[in-house]
C-alpha cells in the first residue's frame, strides 16, 4: 500500500473514565469514603477493604444508586441483572490478588451523550457501558526506591465508563471531558476534581486517513490530571501518530504518559500481549437485581441537567444561546444564577454581570468556574449592587469599582459606595454649578462649539465629568450641558 503525502488523516479516540462514587462508605464496607489529601493513610480501612481471607463483602445500595443516575444521564439502558466478577491481577494496591468489577453483564449499557462543539452544533458520542468496580489502594512512589501504600482510597465505590470511538479530535474529547463532568457534579456523585484523581479520563487513540473504516493499532494515555491536559495529550498523540505513518513507520500498542512541560506523550509502557484476568463470576455476592420500579424512582427524584437547564434558560428566561450554554456548564455557576434570579435580578443583567465583571475577576486569580462559591460576592448582593444602578444612585463606571471593591474585600453594594463617597449626584443645582464651571474654564472651545464644530461637546462634557468625579448620570449630564450650550447662542 502506498500512502500518498496529501493524505488527511483524523483521530479515532474513544475514552474510558474511572469516577469515584462520594457516597458516605465504601462499595462493600462500612468505611468512610474520605478526601486521601486531607486524611492520613490507612486511617479508612478494614478487614475487607484490604482483603482478609474469610470476610463477606455487601454491596453498597446507594453507590448503585448512584450508577444508575449516570446511567440514566447518559441516556444507558440500566440491566435488570448486573453480575460482580473477579478481576484477577497481582498488584500491591490490590491486597486481594483480585478486584470486583463488572465484566460481561455490567449495570448500564448502549448509551449516548451529546456534545456542545465549538460552532455551535451537537454531536452525539455512543456510551458502550458503565459499570461498578471498586477502587484500588493509591501507591506513593517516594522516589528514593521506596513506595508506600494507601489502602484508605481501596473499596472506594468506583464507575467505568467506557465510550465508543466516536470522538476526532482533542477538541471533542475536551468537549466530552467537560460535559460528562458536568453531569457528574450536577448529580453530585463527584467533585470532578482530577487533580484529586477522584476522576480520571483516560483516551486511546489511533488515527486513519478520513473517509477509511479501518481502526488502527491505538495507544492510550494514562495520568492526565486536568481535562485541558487529556485534551493536549490527546491532539499531541494525533500528531505523533500522523508522522510515524507518514515517515513510513508503524504505531505500536502502548501506554504514553503526559509530559506537560514539554507538550508531549511519551511512553510509559509496551504493551506485549493482552491482559489475561481470569474473569470469573464473584461468588460471595448475590446477582445485582434492579426493578423498574426502584430504576423509575431514582429518575423521579434527579436535578434538572445541563442540557434541559439550557433549553429552560433559552425559552423561560429569553437568554441567548452563548449566556444559556456558559451558565449551565458548571453547576455551581448556574446556581449563583439561579439565585441572583429569584432574589429579583433581571435575568439578561444578572447573565451579563456574570460572563462579564465575575468572570474577569475571577480569571484575574486562575479560580475555575466550579470556585465561583467561594468568592466574597454573594448572589443577592449582586443584585443589590444591580439595583443601585437601575435607581440611578450609581453609574455603570462606578459600579464596577464597587464589584471590584466587593470582590477584594467583601461587603454591601450600598456600604460601600456611602462609605467612600460613590453616590452619584443628581441634584440639579450642583451638576449645573458644574458645567457652569466647565464653560468658563474653556471659553475657546465653547466658541468652537457655538462656530458649529459640534464634536467639541465631547471634551466639554469631559471636563464636567472631570469635575463630578466621574460620579453622575451621564445622560443626565449630557442633556443639561446641551441647554447651557444653546443658552449661549441668545
Ligand atoms: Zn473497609
Amino acid at each position: 500500500m502506498t500512502v500518498s503525502q496529501a493524505t488527511d488523516y483524523e483521530g479515532v479516540i474513544g475514552l474510558e473514565i474511572h469516577a469515584e462514587l462520594q457516597t458516605a462508605t465504601k462499595m462493600f464496607c462500612r468505611c468512610p469514603v474520605v478526601d486521601l489529601t486531607a486524611t492520613p493513610p490507612n486511617t479508612a480501612i478494614c478487614e475487607i477493604c484490604t482483603g482478609y481471607p474469610g470476610v463477606l463483602p455487601v454491596i453498597n445500595q446507594r453507590a448503585v444508586e448512584y450508577a444508575i443516575m449516570v446511567g440514566l444521564a447518559l441516556n444507558c439502558e440500566i440491566r435488570p441483572y448486573s453480575i460482580f466478577a473477579r478481576k484477577n491481577y497481582f498488584y500491591p494496591d490490590l491486597p486481594k490478588g483480585y478486584q470486583i468489577s463488572q465484566y460481561e453483564y455490567p449495570l448500564a449499557v448502549n448509551g449516548y451523550l451529546m456534545i456542545d462543539l465549538a460552532d455551535g452544533r451537537q454531536k452525539r458520542i455512543g456510551i458502550r457501558r458503565a459499570h461498578l468496580e471498586e477502587d484500588t489502594a493509591k501507591n506513593i512512589h517516594l522516589g528514593d526506591g521506596t513506595s508506600l501504600v494507601d489502602y484508605n482510597r481501596s473499596g472506594i465505590p468506583l464507575l467505568e465508563i467506557v465510550t465508543e470511538p466516536d470522538l476526532r479530535s482533542g477538541e471533542e474529547a475536551e468537549a466530552f471531558g467537560r460535559k460528562l463532568r458536568a453531569i457528574l457534579q450536577y448529580l453530585e456523585v463527584n467533585s470532578g476534581d482530577m487533580s484529586k484523581g477522584v476522576l480520571r479520563m483516560e483516551p486511546n487513540i489511533s488515527v486513519r486517513p478520513v473517509g477509511a473504516n479501518e481502526l488502527r493499532t491505538r495507544t492510550e494515555i494514562k495520568n492526565l490530571n486536568s481535562i485541558r491536559n487529556m485534551s493536549r495529550g490527546t491532539a499531541a498523540e494525533i500528531e505523533r501518530q500522523i508522522t510515524v505513518y507518514e515517515s513510513g513507520g508503524s504505531v505500536n500498542q502502548e501506554t504514553r504518559g503526559w509530559d506537560e512541560h514539554r507538550q508531549k506523550t511519551v511512553l510509559q509502557r509496551v504493551k506485549e500481549s493482552a491482559d489475561d484476568y481470569r474473569y470469573f463470576p464473584e461468588p460471595d455476592l448475590p446477582v445485582l437485581e434492579v426493578s423498574e420500579e426502584w430504576v423509575d424512582a431514582i429518575a423521579a427524584k434527579m436535578p434538572e441537567l445541563p442540557d434541559a437547564k439550557r433549553s429552560r434558560y433559552l425559552a423561560a428566561l429569553q437568554l441567548n444561546e452563548y449566556d444559556a450554554g456558559v451558565l449551565v456548564a458548571d453547576r455551581a455557576i448556574a446556581e449563583f444564577f439561579e439565585t441572583a434570579v429569584a432574589a429579583g435580578g433581571d435575568p439578561k443583567t444578572v447573565a451579563n454581570w456574570i460572563t462579564g465583571q465575575i468572570f474577569r475577576l475571577m480569571n484575574k486569580d486562575s479560580l475555575e468556574r466550579e470556585e465561583i462559591g467561594s468568592i466574597s460576592i454573594q448572589p443577592e448582593q449582586l443584585v443589590a449592587l444591580i439595583g443601585l444602578v437601575d435607581r440611578n444612585l450609581i453609574n455603570n463606571n462606578t459600579a464596577k469599582q464597587v464589584v471590584d471593591i466587593m470582590y477584594a474585600e467583601g461587603g454591601d453594594p450600598a456600604d460601600i459606595v456611602e462609605a467612600r463617597g460613590l453616590a452619584q449626584e443628581s441634584d440639579e443645582a450642583v451638576l449645573q454649578e458644574a458645567i457652569a464651571q466647565a464653560l468658563a474654564a474653556n471659553p475657546d472651545e465653547v466658541q468652537r462649539w457655538l462656530d458649529g464644530e459640534e464634536k467639541v461637546s465631547k471634551f466639554l462634557m469631559g471636563q464636567v465629568m472631570r469635575i463630578l468625579k466621574g460620579k453622575a448620570d451621564a445622560q443626565q449630564v449630557q442633556t443639561l450641558l446641551n441647554e447651557a450650550l444653546e443658552n449661549r447662542r441668545a
